[in-house]
């Protein structure tokens, strides 16, 4: 059985006064939910924020990591460093880190094998742009999305993955996909998975639908049968939101 899953990207917002502040009050209003919730603060403050919710069932996340283990590589944080804090899942592959620090399905690999060869959780994002839409090449590129950074790995190595599905018009647009669009994408995921392994690694692995969820539209979208949850960006800033997603799920 695979798990419902609400994560919190913040992205590139709140200082370390506002990050308390902000898990302080989730974690007063977090409702009673079977599902696995996330939230994913900067590098700098995460330390702080494992430590805020050490008695919370709230997962501190990373949002990115580099995939040498330590060295010469300025500016970048390792695996070991985030176990060393009590991060033990990572963000990979967001379309930002994509379209704005190069990062290719190549370097993609490499980071979720580093990854998982230090037994962490990868939450791995991908999805198509506009234009890969409008020319309905979107199914191709998401197939290839996830053949060239994940379908290399053993079926093992599955257990250990999330996907977010993120289209890329819809994320900070305010334009989401429909949930049928989100559905439709989601069965086939599953199917193109089940083609490269097994229905069993099809079926376990979580898939969350990630661009402009919001509480108006996260009830209809998670009720999809393939949408796990999501990832959510912008309305994961404010706690009454993000609450009111959670308790959509
Ligand atoms: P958004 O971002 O919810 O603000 O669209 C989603 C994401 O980038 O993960």
């Amino acid at each position: 059985m695979r798990s419902k899953i609400v994560a919190g990207n913040w992205k590139m917002n709140k200082n370390a006064e506002e990050t308390e502040a902000l898990l302080s009050e989730l974690a007063a209003k977090l409702p009673d939910t079977n599902a696995e919730v996330m939230v994913a603060p900067t590098f700098v403050n995460l330390a702080g924020a494992v430590r805020s919710l050490e008695s919370s069932v709230v997962k501190v996340i990373a949002q990115n990591m580099h995939f040498a283990e330590n060295g010469a590589y300025t500016g970048e944080i390792s695996a070991d460093m985030l176990l060393n804090i009590g991060v033990d899942t990572v963000i990979l592959g967001h379309s930002e880190r994509r379209a704005y620090f190069n990062e290719t399905d190549e370097i993609l690999a490499k980071k979720v094998a580093a990854a998982l060869d230090k037994n962490m959780r990868v939450m791995f994002c991908f999805g198509e742009e506009l234009e890969d839409r409008k020319s309905e090449n979107h199914f191709n590129v998401v197939e290839s999305q996830l053949k060239n950074a994940l379908f290399s790995l053993d079926a093992s190595s599955w257990s250990k993955i999330i996907l977010a599905y993120e289209p890329v018009w819809a994320i900070g647009t305010g334009e989401t996909a429909s949930p049928e669009q989100a559905q439709e994408m989601h069965a086939f995921i599953r199917k193109t998975i089940t083609e490269a392994y097994d229905t069993s690694v099809a079926n376990d692995v979580s898939i969350l639908y990630g661009g402009s969820v919001k509480p108006a539209n996260a009830k209809e979208i998670f009720g999809k049968p393939d949408v796990d949850g999501g990832l959510i960006g912008g309305a994961s800033l404010k706690a009454d939101d993000f609450v009111a997603i959670i308790e959509a799920i």
